[in-house]
This record gives C-alpha cells, structure tokens and sequence, in this order.
C-alpha cells in the first residue's frame, strides 16, 4: 500500500495514552480482493478494555468542562485532519475492505463531515427555561454529558461509521471507547492517530482491538460506561442490549435492514434506473441502507427490468485500486456463500437471472452484478438481508398491495420509492414504516439528517440535531425562594 505519509498506518492500538504494538499472535488483516495480509493488530480483551474505560473516566471530566468552543476548535482540526490526508485514508480503507478507491475517498469526506457537522453542534447544545409551576419557582433544563461512552462498529463503512458516533460524543464533552470490526481496524487507528494530532487530550480515546466476546462483554458489565453504541446485525445488538440490561446503559443500535425500493407507474424509470443503482449496488450491496427488495408495478415491470438489467451490465467489477472500476469483492467467504445462497434458493423457486446470477471470472471473493425477475416473497431475498450485489425485482399491483409488501418484514431503516403524483408521494412516505424514506433519490444518508430505524433496525439516531441528544443526559434544575 503507497502512502504518502506512512505513519498513518499503524500496527497497533491505543488503551488510554498508551500504544500498544501487535506481535506475532496479532489479528491478520487481509485485503480483501487479494487475499494478502496486509498486517496485523493486538488481540486485546477484557483487561486492557478495563484499562481504557478508566481513562476515559478520567479524561472525560476535564474535557466536559471545557467550553463548548475549546471541544469544538480541536473537533474542527481533527476535520481538517481527515480531508488532508483524504487520499491515505481512502488506500488504507480500500486495501482492508475492498471498495473502488474513489467510494474509498467518498467515505473518507462523509466520515470526516460528521466531524465537521459535530464541531459545530456542539456550541449548540441549548437547553430550557420552562414557565414554572409556582409563583417562587423556576424550572431550568440542562443538557449534560452521558459520561463515558463504548462504541462498536461495523467494516462495511470502516471510517464513516465510527466518526458518526465520535462526532457528537466528543462533542456533547462524552470519551469514547471504540472497538472497531477486526476484519476492517487499521482505517480506525488512523483515526486515533489524527486525533492524538489534532489535540485530543490523553484518554480521551481509544481504540480497542481484538475479541468482540472479550471487550464487548467488559464494556456492557462496566458501570462506567454509561452509553452503548453499536453498528452491526440485528443478531449481536440483540445481545449487547440483553448484556447491558444490568447496569441500565443507554444504548444506541444502528441493525440490519431490509429496504424496499419501489417503483411506480408514473415513475420516471430512468432516474428510477440510477437511484437502484446507487440503493443497491454502493458498496458492492454491503450497506444496511441498501435496496433488498425492488417492487416494480406490473405497467413498468419489464421495461425496468430492462433499462436496469443494461445498467448492471455497465458495472465494472474488480480490485478497487484499478482504474474505473465501480464494484470490490465481498468482504468474506462467508459473504459471498449467503449471496450465493440466496440466488440459488430464488432459482429454486422460479426466479429467473437476467443479469450476472455467479461468481465472478476474477474468482475469489467476487461475484457478478445480478439482477433477478420474477422473485416472489417465498424467497429468502425477500425476508433476510443479502448484503450482496443482487437486485431480486418483484412485481405489484397497486399502491395497497405494494404498501402492505413493503412493510412485512420485521426491519424498518431505509426505505425508498420513485413517483410523480404528490398525494401518492405522501401516502406512501406516510405509510411505509421505516425511520427513513427516500423519494425518487436512492441516496439519503447526510450528516445534515437523523439517521436510524424502527422495529428491529435499531433504536436512536444519529447525525443531524437529534444526534448529539443522544449522547446527553437531561437534567432538571429546580429554583425555588425567588
Ligand atoms: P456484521 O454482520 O456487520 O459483520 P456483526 O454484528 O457481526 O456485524 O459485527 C459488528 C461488530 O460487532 C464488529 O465490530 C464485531 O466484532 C462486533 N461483535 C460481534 N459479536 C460481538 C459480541 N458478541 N459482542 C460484542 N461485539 C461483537
């Protein structure tokens, strides 16, 4: 991997001020596309997440009270820090998660707005002056820090989803505790290295690697931490919520999703074309906001199958550090074996390939752009998450019946859906029970914007105003003899 400045990457990890080097029994990192080991990190657990959470403990009272301004400038130069070194977090994430270099590079500048977006929220944390109950009284409502906060994220945004929850946790004057996914943590540890560069006081953060089991059961036992925040499966935040119970933390949990995308007669069914591929094919298919399910009505049904079936065929698959290529591998084997079970279990039951349906030429981890016709809700893709580069089309009558389609899954995070008529763009935004609907884009998320979902998606949101909310406690201030 060429960088330019090459102590960005780094085989270690930080517990508290101190680094800790990874030897011979460290985690192996592979590229994904290759195969090849790009280095290792400590395999850390239970002992060093303690030490962590006790200097976060400390340093998160000095920093909550400095001012808001003081938190904000160092948070902007972190920001800054990021966009400078934008084309050396983009290889270092390219070469561990596989994605083209230049999504690479994207994830990078929306990573970092969160930062951005953060710094400046956090002079805005007002709170209340409520009319009081009694002549003698007045009600004061302050928003204060939660504390000490854990975070575990995921590898299919290896930069973008730790920043979305350091941004406001550092902000609302909180410290952080971050496990970051084992196949993806060296894009966390530039991270913490441009932190330590940009001022962050000692403790304030740090980056744990190693078992998920180990450190993930210390953060939720530990009474210090106050706040769980998590990005993954349905399956694991499932687990940390029932492990956090004890100690009563507030948690945050961005699931699984299973998004539907939906296209109406009086669409317009090129931009339809565009959104689906951006919805679906992001990321090779690895992201929880991904299209799972696209419902075209019956009018449209085979000449979207068409204009997109065409598009699918423009897409380039390959290593995401050549040229002009527009999909990476699947991040695992098991990856590739659930997409590869999910179109052969559609086949099964009458579904039809109209574009890529196998493994790709390159072999490895790659597999072929895929459309699927045909698809029925007796299919897999129909209820689970394929997290894959398969778009399986569904065929609807009317709005009732697609309604009703859409929101039988137990998921709820994105949704998405392609009309003209205004009334029907309201019906339907209004019924579709998710915690994000996009109309006629295929592309919402935002630092601007709540992001989070509903039922099993998740609970809390974040980016936006309301996501710093997330990392405070309310309290209420009684003042009485006036
Ligand atoms: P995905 O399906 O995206 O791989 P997971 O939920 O398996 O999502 O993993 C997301 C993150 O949760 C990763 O950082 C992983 O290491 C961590 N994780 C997995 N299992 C546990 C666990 N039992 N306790 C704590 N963290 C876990």
């Amino acid at each position: 991997m060429q960088l330019k400045n090459s102590t960005l990457f780094r085989q270690a990890a930080l517990v508290g001020s101190e680094w800790i080097e990874a030897g011979e029994d460290g985690i192996a990192v592979d590229n994904p596309a290759t195969g090849e080991i790009l280095g290792r990190v400590p395999n850390l657990g239970a002992a060093e997440t303690k030490a962590a959470i006790s200097a976060a403990e400390a340093a998160q009272k000095e920093w909550a009270a400095r001012t808001a301004k003081e938190r904000s400038v160092i948070l902007r130069r972190w920001f800054e820090l990021m966009m400078e070194n934008q084309d050396d977090l983009g290889r270092i994430l390219t070469a561990e998660q596989g994605k083209p270099l230049a999504e690479a590079k994207g994830e990078i500048a929306y990573g970092a707005s969160f930062i951005e977006w953060f710094a400046e929220e956090a002079r805005r944390l007002y709170g209340d002056i409520v009319p009081g109950h009694q002549k003698d009284k007045r009600i004061l409502v302050m928003k204060q820090p939660i504390g000490v906060v854990a975070a575990i994220t995921p590898w299919n945004f290896p930069n973008a989803m730790i920043t979305r929850k350091a941004g406001p946790a550092f902000a609302a004057g909180c410290a952080m505790v971050l496990k970051p996914a084992s196949q993806t943590p060296f894009s966390a540890i530039a991270v913490a290295i441009l932190a330590e560069r940009a001022g962050f006081p000692k403790g304030l953060f740090s980056v744990l690697t190693g078992s998920a089991r180990a450190i993930g059961g210390e953060m939720t036992a530990s009474p210090i931490v106050r706040k769980l925040t998590f990005t993954g499966s349905t399956e694991v935040g499932a687990e940390l919520y029932r492990q956090s119970a004890p100690t009563i933390k507030k948690l945050g949990l961005e699931l699984g999703g299973n998004a539907p995308f939906i296209v109406f007669d009086d669409a317009d069914l090129d931009a339809a074309v565009e959104g689906a591929l951006i919805a679906k094919f992001r990321n090779n298919g690895q992201t929880c906001v991904c299209a799972n399910r696209l419902y075209v009505q019956e009018g449209v049904y085979d000449a979207f199958a068409e204009k997109l079936s065409k598009a699918v065929g423009g897409l380039k698959t390959g290593n995401g550090f050549d040229e002009g290529i527009n999909l990476g591998p699947l991040i695992d084997d098991s990856a590739l074996a659930k997409v590869e079970e999910h179109v052969a279990d559609a086949l099964s039951k009458g579904g039809r390939v109209v574009a890529g349906g196998k493994r790709h030429s390159l072999g490895g981890r790659f597999y072929e752009a895929t459309v699927l016709a045909d698809v029925t809700p007796a299919m897999a893709v129909a209820r689970e998450e394929t997290f894959g580069p398969v778009a399986p089309l569904f065929r609807f009558k009317d709005e009732d019946d697609v309604i009703a389609q859409a929101n039988d899954t137990e998921f709820g995070l994105a949704s998405y859906f392609y009309a003209k008529d205004l009334a029907r763009v309201f019906r339907v935004a209004e019924a579709l029970e998710y915690g994000m609907v996009g109309v006629n884009t295929g592309l919402i998320s935002t630092a601007e914007a709540p992001f989070g979902g509903v039922k099993l998606s998740g609970l809390g949101r974040e980016g936006s105003k309301y996501g710093i909310e997330e990392f405070t406690e309310i309290k209420y201030v009684c003042l009485g003899g006036i």
